[in-house]
């Protein structure tokens, strides 16, 4: 909307007005700030981590009633159960959930693979998100909500060599889920669908890497194939935002990349 000043035009567009979201890994990083950009939009928005206390201060300074922290670890069954049960005493139903939890792992050679560190990661990236979207499915077929399904990918899920090796398995095992969970649930009107971001600097890849939010961002703009723009949390929070709303409503079984053009261009033979 052209000279609308931006604060007006956000009053004017809530796309998610009474709409119930669940956020996993919602206490920092790209989930938290797809939280503050849900509750701006209007919804009332469940915030799901396992560090309580960022949890409740990302609650506390958004300061509204719609937004509750709960404790889950999504490796847990029954507690991903009790975090929807919550959003349904507390707000009635679950119209997106939003299923962001994820650690990187280690960084090893596949030489040295610790299969433990392997099963954890496969245990938080992939049967935790499968657990979230099996239990978040399940009511919103019982309550007939034509919900949104939304997951966190990478573009570790679209290429080798884009981080360790269990978590680029891990990622790319999502997009077969998305893609299976979106046969399945179309028929009840239900999407499904992924982002993939290229690298944020946030307490994931920074402690992967063991550098400065700043180290992430002059590697990420060194070699990012868009250039002029540094890539932020806010930008992932956009895109969810998009999936999760009405703006979004025939788009299923799809990875929304959002890495600006990084995985689809190599410039080994670029001479200009
Ligand atoms: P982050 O570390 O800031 O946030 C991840 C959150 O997940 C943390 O709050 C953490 O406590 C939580 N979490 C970890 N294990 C959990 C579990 N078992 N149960 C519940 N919560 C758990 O990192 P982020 O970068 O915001 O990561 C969010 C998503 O984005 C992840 O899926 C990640 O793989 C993906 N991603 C990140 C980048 C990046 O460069 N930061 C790039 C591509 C994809």
């Amino acid at each position: 909307m052209v000279g609308v000043p931006h604060k007006i035009n956000s009053i004017i567009t809530r796309l998610l007005e009474g709409k119930v979201a669940l956020v996993t890994g919602a206490a920092s990083g790209i989930g938290e700030q797809t939280v503050r950009l849900f509750a701006e939009n209007g919804a009332f928005v469940v915030v799901a981590d396992v560090q309580d206390d960022l949890g409740h201060q990302v609650v506390a300074s958004i300061g509204s009633e719609k937004v509750s922290y709960q404790h889950c670890d999504v490796r847990n069954e029954q507690e991903v159960v009790q975090t929807i049960n919550f959003a349904i005493e507390k707000y009635g139903k679950l119209d997106v959930l939003f299923s962001n939890a994820a650690i990187m792992g280690p960084m090893t050679s596949i030489l040295d693979l610790d299969m433990e560190e392997f099963d954890n990661t496969m245990a938080t990236n992939v049967r935790g998100v499968a657990i979230t979207i099996k239990h978040a499915a399940r009511m919103m077929v019982a309550k007939k909500t034509r919900g949104s399904i939304i997951c966190t990918t990478s573009v570790a899920a679209n290429l080798g060599g884009a981080g360790p090796h269990a978590y680029t398995t891990s990622k790319h095992a999502l997009v077969g889920l998305v893609r299976a969970a979106c046969s399945e649930l179309g028929a009840h009107g239900i999407r499904v669908n992924s982002i993939s971001p290229f690298g944020v600097a946030t307490p994931l890849s920074c402690n992967a890497y063991n550098v400065e939010p700043s180290e992430v961002e002059a590697n990420g703009c060194a070699l990012a194939n868009l250039k002029g723009i540094v890539l932020k949390a806010r930008h992932i929070a956009d895109a969810a935002l998009f999936l999760a709303s009405d703006e979004s409503a025939y788009i299923s079984g799809h990875n929304l990349v959002v890495d600006g053009g990084f995985s689809v261009v190599s410039n080994s033979f670029s001479s200009f």
